[in-house]
């Protein structure tokens, strides 16, 4: 175990670290220090990959199996400690407490589905040409997997990353988000505790100077990051030149629910108060454009305008809070920058919550990074940043249309992202329209645009991922593909 200020947790020890930095994780909803951290370095960096590297000849001569019982383990104890973690979950990142337990047991099924693939076929026998030749396709670890996680998902994110690169027999280097180290922390205590070989796997806390140090490493052989777009595109690019070394990015959207004329309007308002602001509007499928046909429009808006309004802002561990805060100072900056932008941008504003009223801060909250929600207006055909840029955050654009699915899908679709959308409709030939054309990863019909299973694919189009979206297809990423052919 790690005391204050916690350590980094290389080669199978905690480490204090290279340099003198720390930093501290602190509750958005009211301030409260949850601990300090050691703030990583490019030599500590430089420790975790040499101990990964180390570890990785002994790793693979494991079993699948073998591998894996490490991993149930870890999905026994969060199991056991579900209300705990999810309530750590609720303090470091502000989402309301349903939320937080909601990413402990995504992290669950990850490592469930992960583990329990073990047991899986891990290579196909393929026809030969030749009648006497055993053809086969094999597959082997890539090696050192170097994972870069957001903070808006703490638990799950990292063992979506971690767990099928290691029962898939990589060792791991993992940046955590510097916003939630303390979640790191429990993680990395787990991995500690389920007796892992020294090494396999590692975690230096930090910010972006020490996951930059990770991407850059050549003994790093596949990059998994998610997170935003600019610092995503910036990895895909500079490891995306590098021979053999690959990297996995998923990152933000600028997600759009149509909502024809013949929704259920009862279905498509939920669906857009649940999408737009759960988290506080802070999930990479949260909804910040709702494209909807004139015919449904006015009812649509005063139903929807009137949820706005109403929606209980307040403390994360409150069972009655819809939305908690914002993660940070700078995030509630950049939010009330967007909203302005949109001001600017001539939009006719609905609902403006940016400052809360006073009653609506909970008591001892005060220095919470508080916004509500901010909803307008806007020419659906108009080429406006506030409608096509990600702001991360409960904002949110009315786009009315006319005509048909494919006048709505063309709106939808217009935007340099693709990371998720949902279609609103009774008419299954809408419904089938949007899902066939609608330039997403992940498309919802009927339900609201937020939620993730492990056993599909999570991961966009567009400028939101570059193709290997989470679970089944990270294997591609973590894996190599082999060929192996015998002449009997
Ligand atoms: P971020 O890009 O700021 O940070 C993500 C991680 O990258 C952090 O660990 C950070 O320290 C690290 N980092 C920052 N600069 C780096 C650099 N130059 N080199 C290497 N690592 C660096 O994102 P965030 O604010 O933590 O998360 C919010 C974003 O993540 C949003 O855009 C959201 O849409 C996206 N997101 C996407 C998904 C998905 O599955 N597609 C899921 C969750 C969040």
């Amino acid at each position: 175990m790690s005391s204050e200020p916690y350590m980094h947790y290389i080669d199978g020890e905690w480490v204090e670290g290279t340099g003198s930095e720390t930093f501290t994780s602190q509750n958005p909803a009211n301030g409260e220090s949850l601990g300090e951290f050691q703030r990583g370095t490019e030599d500590d960096v430089d420790a975790a990959l040499a101990a990964a590297d180390d570890a990785f000849e002994e790793w693979t001569e494991l079993s699948h199996i073998d591998r894996a019982e490490y991993l149930w383990d870890i999905y026994h104890e969060l199991k056991d400690r579900h209300e705990e973690l999810g309530e750590i979950v609720s303090k470091e990142c502000g989402k309301e407490i349903s939320e937080g337990k909601a990413d402990v047991t995504e992290a669950w099924h990850m490592v469930e589905w992960a583990a329990g693939d073990a047991r899986h076929p891990k290579g196909d026998v393929v026809p030969s040409e030749i009648p006497s030749k055993d053809a086969y396709m094999r597959r082997k670890p890539r090696g050192v997997v170097g994972c870069i996680t957001p903070w808006n998902f703490p638990v799950a994110i990292p063992f979506w990353h971690m767990a099928v690169s290691l029962v898939e027999g990589n060792t791991v280097v993992w940046k955590p988000a510097e916003q939630t180290p303390w979640c790191a922390q429990i993680i990395a205590e787990m991995f500690e505790d389920s007796g892992i070989p020294d090494g396999v796997f590692n975690m230096v806390q930090g910010f972006g100077d020490a996951g930059a140090a990770i991407t850059d490493d050549s003994r790093v052989d596949t990059v998994l990051f998610t997170g935003s777009a600019a610092v995503g595109h910036e990895i895909a690019s500079k490891v995306g030149g590098e021979p053999g070394k690959l990297a996995a990015c998923e990152m933000g959207g600028k997600n759009g629910i149509v909502i024809t004329e013949e929704a259920d309007l009862d279905v498509a308002v939920h669906s857009a108060v649940m999408s737009s602001f759960k988290t506080t509007g802070q999930r990479c499928v949260s909804s910040e454009r709702l494209i909807v046909h004139e015919d449904v429009y006015d009812e649509f808006k005063e139903r929807f305008v009137e949820n706005a309004k109403r929606v209980a802002v307040g403390d994360p561990l409150d069972e009655n809070t819809f939305m908690g805060p914002l993660i940070e100072a700078e995030h509630v900056e950049k939010v009330s920058r967007y909203n302005q932008l949109a001001k600017d941008e001539d939009v006719n504003v609905l609902v403006d919550r940016e400052e809360l009223e006073p009653h609506e801060i909970p008591e001892g909250h005060e220095d919470g990074h508080w916004v509500g929600p901010f909803v307008y207006e806007a020419d659906a055909e108009a080429d406006l940043r506030c409608t096509h840029e990600e702001v991360f955050g409960p904002h949110v654009a009315l786009l009315k249309y006319s005509g048909d699915i494919e006048d709505a899908v063309e709106i939808h679709n217009d935007t340099e992202y693709g990371l998720a959308g949902a279609v609103i409709s009774e008419d299954y030939r809408q419904i089938n329209y949007y899902r066939d054309n609608a330039e997403v990863g992940l498309a919802y019909g009927n339900l609201p645009c937020i939620g993730a299973e492990v056993q599909l694919p999570f991961g966009g189009v567009k400028k939101s991922g570059n193709g290997y979206p989470s679970a089944r297809e990270i294997i591609e990423a973590v894996t190599e593909r082999t060929a192996w052919t015998l002449n009997n």
